[in-house]
């Protein structure tokens, strides 16, 4: 197996093994891209989406939240160009009956493309006939009420970022918000992927974070260029490596035609650098579509300035799954460690989460299941959880294997009671990375780990 291969089949089989990631439906032979989140992967999703909020909602005064509903007006999508254009182009394989994406095709994702005697490209899989390029649309069609028509068709939403343009007025008069602000919003969104692939990265049922920034006209270049700043830095803050990020600018021909800049967050992935979030400045033109299909003036009047003008939007746009992927991705690691009581190298496996990310933070053990270690351990539980800390309590097994099971889920700290706690009320706390460990008074430790998760830095 090729090392970036080994890589991913590992992350694969821990987050199984572990309780992050299962296969949708796997009793019933798994449906293909679609996955559940266990016990550990939907608290991992769950610190994903605080750190996404906090920074661009919570600890800010010019940004507000959204829940719009997945099912919207038909017209939504119709004034969004997606019912015309939301499509790929789709190629199959006459022989094999394999479907790729023809852009993929061309750039060697599937592997090396032969060219025929005929010139045309032929199956990378069977060497088969390839059919010509057709456009297949995105979207999930489903159908509202009891009669399955035309007239009754609905999408579920491929994107959230339709249901900020439409709530546009909505929001900046109820919460009487004036550009520039930004409305963000995170959910489920859907797309009929023709390769979903590279485990959650591409799913057809995925969660999006979107904001939509909306600012005046002359401000958009100055705004573009924050955000992209802003949102690299947050996966920064957030324990990603800066070696393994970089920012990717679309060329020309990939833009929009409305579009005047794209900037990805790219991370280098075992499968190669591929999108993370995509930063684009869209200009006025989602504002301007709902308009003209709506009928509905969303301009803004600035009661200052006295002028009326169609705010331009600045759309930091991520995706949760994608995100909760990169931070598996970039948090795995193995390292050789000599065992003195046995004299043999062993592998430690570690995820170097962010405290912040890591699904639990403190694991609480008692030494020994006896002596009322287990009962001190408990109300340790229970207050390091009353200060908001996440907690795991298990008195299974040698402490040893304890702490190797939480390094295995990137468990921060560990915390044991034993003899002496019950005497000085002091624990250890064991860190994760350094594995050093050190005696601290009971009613610090909440504290003390908090202190710890803030001065936190990936070495
Ligand atoms: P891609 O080029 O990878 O298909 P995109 O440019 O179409 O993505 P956007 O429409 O900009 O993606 O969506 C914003 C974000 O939503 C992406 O950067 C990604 O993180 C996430 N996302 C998009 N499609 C999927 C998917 N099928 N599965 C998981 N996440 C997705």
């Amino acid at each position: 197996m090729a090392p970036e291969t080994d890589l991913m089949a590992k992350i694969v089989s821990l987050c199984k093994r572990r309780g992050f990631v299962f296969q949708s439906s796997e009793i019933y032979g798994g449906l293909n891209s679609c996955y559940d989140y266990g016990p550990l992967g939907v608290e991992l999703k769950r610190n994903v989406k605080d750190a996404w909020w906090n920074s661009m909602v919570t600890g800010r005064e010019d940004v507000v939240g959204l829940d719009s509903a997945i099912l919207q007006h038909p017209a939504v999508w119709k004034a969004s160009g997606h019912l015309d254009t939301f499509s790929d182009p789709l190629i199959d394989c006459k022989q094999c009956k394999s479907r790729f994406r023809a852009d993929h095709l061309q750039e060697g994702a599937y592997g090396e493309v032969r060219d025929g005697d005929d010139g045309r490209p032929r199956c990378p899989k069977c060497d088969g006939e390839l059919t010509d390029a057709r456009q297949f649309n995105l979207m999930f069609k489903t159908f509202m009420g009891p009669v399955e028509d035309a007239a009754n068709t609905v999408y579920m939403r491929p994107e959230t970022a339709q249901g900020i343009f439409t709530n546009f007025v909505n929001v900046a008069n109820s919460a009487r918000m004036k550009p520039p602000f930004g409305i963000a919003q995170m959910g489920k969104s859907f797309r009929n992927e023709i390769t979903p692939g590279n485990f959650v990265f591409r799913t057809r049922e995925f969660e999006q974070m979107e904001m939509e920034y909306f600012v005046p006209p002359d401000e958009s270049e100055k705004w573009f260029e924050y955000w992209v700043e802003e949102r690299f830095e947050w996966y920064v803050r957030n324990g990603v490596r800066r070696s393994k990020l970089r920012q990717r600018p679309h060329a020309q021909d990939e833009l929009a035609h409305y579009s005047t800049g794209c900037i990805d967050v790219e991370y280098e992935f075992p499968f190669g650098w591929s999108e993370l979030e995509g930063i684009a400045n869209r200009t006025d033109f989602d504002l301007k579509q709902h308009t003209e299909h709506s009928g509905k003036d969303l301009s803004f009047f600035d009661e200052v300035e006295k002028s009326r003008y169609v705010p331009h939007v600045i759309e930091p746009a991520a995706g949760c799954d994608r995100t909760a992927m990169t931070f598996l991705v970039d948090a795995y690691d193995e390292e050789e460690r000599h065992n003195e009581k046995t004299g043999k190298t062993e592998t430690r496996t570690v995820l170097r989460f962010h405290p912040r990310i890591a699904p639990i933070t403190v694991a609480v053990f008692p030494l020994v299941k006896k002596e009322g270690m287990p009962d001190r351990a408990r109300a340790i539980v229970q207050e390091l959880a009353g200060a908001g800390l996440r907690t795991f309590y298990d008195q299974k097994g040698a402490i040893g294997r304890r702490y190797r099971r939480q390094d295995e889920v990137g468990t921060p700290y560990c915390l044991t009671v034993d003899g002496q706690t019950l005497e000085d009320g002091t624990v250890t706390l064991r860190d994760r990375d350094s594995m050093e460990q050190q005696r601290v008074a009971g009613a610090e430790v909440a504290g003390f780990v908090q202190a710890k998760m803030s001065d936190w830095r990936r070495e």
